[in-house]
């Protein structure tokens, strides 16, 4: 049975693991629109900046990393 709310080590890793997913996938298919990828033209340059705000907002994913390992020691003791 999964954790109901997840917890704060849970959900700090999903939220920066999955943007970083996000930004990684939306560069690929930047890449693979090649020149018309980066131009306005195509979604992919919009979907690029909300990917990337994802791993800035919310907690950055550099904050939320530390979250994550700061609440690991804790319940270590
Ligand atoms: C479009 C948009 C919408 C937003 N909406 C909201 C909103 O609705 N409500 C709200 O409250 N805020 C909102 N924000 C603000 C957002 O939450 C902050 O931008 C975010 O928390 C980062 O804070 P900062 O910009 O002050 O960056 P800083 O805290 O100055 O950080 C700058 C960089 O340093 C890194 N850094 C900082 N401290 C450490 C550390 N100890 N170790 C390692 N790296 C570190 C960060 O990860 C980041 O990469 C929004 C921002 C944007 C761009």
């Amino acid at each position: 049975m999964e954790e109901f709310p997840p917890s704060l080590i849970d959900s700090s890793l999903v939220k920066a693991y999955s943007s970083d997913i996000a930004v990684e996938n939306v560069l690929e298919a930047i890449q693979i629109y090649g020149g018309y990828g980066y131009m306005k033209d195509l979604p992919t340059e919009k979907l690029l900046r909300d990917a990337k705000l994802i791993q800035i907002y919310e907690g950055t994913n550099e904050i939320n990393l530390l979250t994550a390992i700061e609440s690991y020691m804790d319940e270590r003791g």
